[in-house]
């Protein structure tokens, strides 16, 4: 069958056009895999885990880990965009086989195990418009691959919401308490970690609203993780659009014992390893 269909489209790189594979080797070289790190400092930290003193400025909602795969540029911008908007089933399938690539490459891969994955969902409108999730599609495969179960459809989104383009401090005003609530009361406790599933990341303010929901029905020894595919670059590496946006302000540094101090934008331009 998959010998057939590439008789009739031919293979071509999503991105440049090139024949041969969805993702030429050329392009997959400039996804630029992110390094781990707090999502709320935004500093290096092995399995990317939310320091403890960030937690504590955020509060009850924030997350224990979150899993990035990609610094998001213009690149993944395009593949992203035909991804979402124009469905094409060979990117989709390539992405996903990609992501899971950066999955089990990563120390994340363990924190996988005993969760129960779930997805960010789209408002009515959205899926209406578009027809599909993306994110329930990445989650389903995610789920097999690695052996997990996957919750489709268990948080509902209840107003539209702004466009993934948005600038961060925007993100922060359309997610409003009651955004986002659980289908059914769900029994939870017998998971180690929840997992949400998301593609972008900007401030977390999506993933923070949808984890004081599961908190509500999970004990308090629970997880709540996130696993996404791109993010921007940290503010501290962005050289030309500094000062765009309002980033919070880091906490001083050193006051995390040994963890790494804050990479500099050359040395977090690693090339991704496939
Ligand atoms: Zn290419
Ligand atoms: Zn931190």
């Amino acid at each position: 069958m998959a010998n057939f269909l590439d008789t009739i489209f031919p293979k071509s790189c999503a991105i440049c056009g090139k024949k041969g594979s969805y993702l030429c080797n050329h392009c997959k070289k400039l996804f630029k895999r992110a390094l781990p790190e707090c999502y709320i400092c935004r500093k290096i930290s092995p399995d990317y885990k939310t320091h403890y003193e960030c937690k504590e400025e955020r509060k009850e909602n924030s997350l224990n880990h979150v899993f990035v795969a990609w610094e998001y540029n213009s690149l993944s911008s395009i593949l992203l965009k035909k991804y979402k908007y124009n469905y094409v089933q060979s990117i989709s399938h390539t992405l996903i086989e990609i992501f899971i690539e950066s999955i089990k490459n990563s120390t994340f891969d363990k924190k996988l195990k005993g969760t129960l994955l779930t997805n960010v969902p789209l408002a009515k409108d959205r899926l209406h418009e578009r027809g599909f999730n993306q994110t329930t599609e990445i989650a389903k495969r995610v789920a097999e691959v690695f052996n997990i179960p996957f919750l489709e459809d268990q948080i509902i989104r209840k107003d539209s919401y702004g466009h993934q383009s948005l600038r961060d401090k925007d993100e922060r005003k359309e997610i409003k308490e009651g955004t986002f609530t659980l289908r059914n009361s769900l029994s939870l406790d017998e998971f180690s970690s929840i997992t949400i599933l998301d593609d972008v990341i900007t401030t977390g303010a999506t993933l923070e609203a949808i984890s004081l929901v599961l908190r509500k029905n999970v004990s308090k020894d629970t997880e709540i993780n996130a696993l996404c595919l791109f993010r921007g670059r940290p503010y501290y590496s962005e050289t030309s659009e500094s000062g765009s946006g309002t980033p919070t302000s880091p906490p001083s540094s050193g006051s995390f014992g040994n963890s790494t101090s804050p990479a500099s934008a050359s040395s977090r331009a690693v090339s991704t390893s496939w």
